[in-house]
């Protein structure tokens, strides 16, 4: 999918945001190996341990449905903010050797690299499988 698209995705997604408490709208739209698509927004709780982020919804919706592989990734926030450690360490479980990971603001400025660019020396499932 080309990345107009899935920006309008991403920020489609980031107005489901339920964030009464930071206020923040987080939208993200992925693409897996086989594309498939998923999105998700940023979800908090009162509780804020039990807030999760919209990268890992989108993640988790896809792997929940099998969907094991990121081919690429777009991070949608009105300041075009980038994914934050915890988003970064599920994302390395589930990338693809090229995931692309795009991260876009509200003004149109998009950032684009290789997810191993972004998170080099991740740890990954390989550590752990001999
Ligand atoms: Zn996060």
């Amino acid at each position: 999918m080309d990345t107009t698209k899935l920006r309008a995705l991403a920020l489609e997604a980031s107005k489901n945001a339920y964030s009464p408490y930071s206020k923040a709208h987080v939208g993200c739209a992925l693409e897996t190996s086989d594309g498939s698509i998923y999105t998700g927004c940023n979800i908090e709780n009162a509780s804020y341990g039990g807030t999760i982020c919209a990268e890992r919804v989108a993640i988790l919706k896809a792997v929940s449905e099998k969907k094991m592989k990121l081919k690429q990734i777009y991070i949608y926030t009105k300041e075009g903010w980038p994914p934050c450690g915890m988003c970064r360490q599920v994302m390395s479980e589930f990338a693809a050797d090229d995931l692309e990971v795009i991260i876009g603001n509200e003004a149109g400025h998009e950032t684009k690299m290789k997810f191993k660019d972004l998170m080099p020396l991740s740890f990954t499932p390989d550590h752990l499988v001999p």
